[in-house]
């Protein structure tokens, strides 16, 4: 009996062993239907004899699940269970990427690179430079309509000359005897990992985008709940955004882009009016002063005096000075300390903040070294 019982019996949840050996990091079991780390697919967890396990991996010939493991000792009678929502969807996703690898590659001529099967989204690299988004959507057609039509998925355990004589879209990898996995008039390849027994049960697959790395593309794919939920997400995103925006989602984008239109007109009138206010605070000719308008608003007029402009920013103050004697922004800054005040600048203007406990203080200051 070979160690990885998950091969003979991929569907069960619950299994008896013994202990083959109790390690620092876990245990060993002499049979395990825990899957280990490998091809893209993480490991599973799950309970042996209600003690929680994180994660299974191949360590040198034999297969560790993660755990403490203190209360067991070797030729201890257990029960494996595992937590199958993790090991089923992986199980699904697993299959989803033969399915779209195999397609890719019989109907388009895409090759893949490498896969990722994540805990939101499943990512197969390909050995392109570009795609057509359009091809995406076939692809993503093809492997939904394979999903309809419930091909059987099952496993062929052949010698390393019989399994290269069956021409696979990837050359092997592994030394020895080979494991082939078949999705029947789909694909085959070489694969140590675990895989639903039909295509049926992947439930749906759907593409969820393209991206560039190392030169290629990468494509993003969700399946089974995963689509499902993300599916539900957006309409609900949708739903709030039509509700708040009081349009139809077919007018969504140009209510958006009218808003933001809106929004950057708004702004511009807003700066105009800000300066003029500024204008007016100036033409009253006050050499200490609390703004209405921030700061900025002051930068581009030209005045032939010296002035300091107070400004409440929340619970911050800023300040600005205006003066062409360099004297009264090195008498000023002297006195940083005393006000809490930071900021510097280049003459005729110096900007910067003081804190807004000492706006009295500021004001008699700013006002004596100006008159000065
Ligand atoms: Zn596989």
């Amino acid at each position: 009996m070979r160690e990885q019982h998950y091969y003979e019996e991929p569907y069960l949840r619950e299994y008896d062993s013994r202990v083959a050996e109790v390690t620092e990091k876990g245990l060993v079991l002499e049979t395990t239907i825990a899957y280990a780390e490998g091809g893209g697919q993480p490991g599973d967890r799950g309970c042996i004899n209600g003690v929680p396990f994180t994660n299974t991996i191949h360590e040198g010939e034999h297969i560790l699940h993660l755990m403490d493991a203190s209360s067991f000792s070797k030729g201890d009678e257990v029960r494996i269970v595992l937590d199958w929502k993790h090991r089923y969807e992986y199980m699904q996703q697993h299959t989803a990427q033969h399915l779209l690898s195999g397609l890719m590659f019989s109907k388009f001529g895409i090759g893949t690179l490498a896969v990722h099967q994540g805990e939101d989204i499943l990512t197969i690299e390909t050995d392109r430079e570009d795609i057509p988004e359009e091809t995406l959507y076939q692809i993503e057609d093809e492997a939904n309509r394979a999903i309809c039509e419930n091909h059987r998925v099952y496993y062929l355990e052949l010698s390393h000359t019989a399994a290269e004589a069956l021409g696979m879209r990837r050359s092997i990898k592994v030394e020895g005897d080979v494991r082939v996995v078949v999705i029947e008039d789909v694909d085959r390849i070489a694969c140590g990992g675990i895989h639903t027994g039909t295509t049926g049960e992947i439930g749906e697959i759907s593409y969820a985008g393209a991206e560039q790395i190392r030169g290629h593309v990468r494509t993003i794919w969700r399946t089974a709940d995963r689509a499902r939920n993300e599916r539900r997400a957006n309409a609900q995103t949708i739903k709030e955004l039509s509700k708040q925006l009081s349009s139809p989602r077919e007018g969504l984008v140009s209510s958006v882009s009218a808003l933001s239109e809106q929004i950057s007109n708004l702004k511009y009138q807003l700066v105009r009016m800000e300066k003029s206010i500024a204008e007016s605070t100036l033409a009253k000719g006050e050499k200490v002063f609390l703004s209405a308008v921030p700061l900025s608003s002051y930068q581009d007029i030209t005045v032939d005096r010296s002035y300091a402009a107070l400004y409440q920013n929340g619970d911050k103050l800023n300040w600005l000075v205006r003066t062409e004697n360099p004297e009264v922004f090195r008498n000023f800054r002297a006195h940083f300390a005393q006000v809490g005040a930071k900021g510097g600048g280049r003459g005729p203007l110096y900007q910067g903040s003081a804190s807004l406990e000492k706006l009295d203080e500021l004001r008699n200051l700013l006002g004596e070294l100006i008159d000065g």
